[in-house]
Parts: C-alpha cells; sequence; structure tokens
C-alpha cells in the first residue's frame, strides 16, 4: 500500500505536494503555483478503524 499520493490542483491538475492518504486533512491551505488560486488540501478518510464514537 502507498502512503504518499500526489494532491493535484482540482482547478489546473497541478501536482502541489504529496500527502499521505491513509490522514485525515483538513484546513490547510495552498496557493497553486500554475494558476495562482488558494486550494484547500482536503482528505476526508473512510478508515473507520479506531474510530471513536462520541457519546452523550
Ligand atoms: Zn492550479
Amino acid at each position: 500500500m502507498k502512503e504518499r499520493a500526489w494532491y493535484k490542483c482540482p482547478i489546473c491538475n497541478y501536482k502541489l505536494l504529496m500527502i499521505n492518504p491513509n490522514k485525515v486533512i483538513e484546513g490547510v491551505y495552498i496557493k497553486c503555483k500554475k494558476c495562482s488560486q488558494e486550494i484547500e488540501i482536503k482528505n476526508t478518510s473512510q478508515n473507520q478503524s479506531q474510530s471513536r464514537q462520541l457519546t452523550g
């Protein structure tokens, strides 16, 4: 299993940075060098293992 994957700009598909697709990432912003747009780096993991449920 790969631990790194390219996070590409959703606008121009330029390779912005590498992320670990197994980790949840949110609230990280980067400015794309190619299209000069501010992109939010967001990865919501769908892995349910060891997820803690909040009760109450
Ligand atoms: Zn771009």
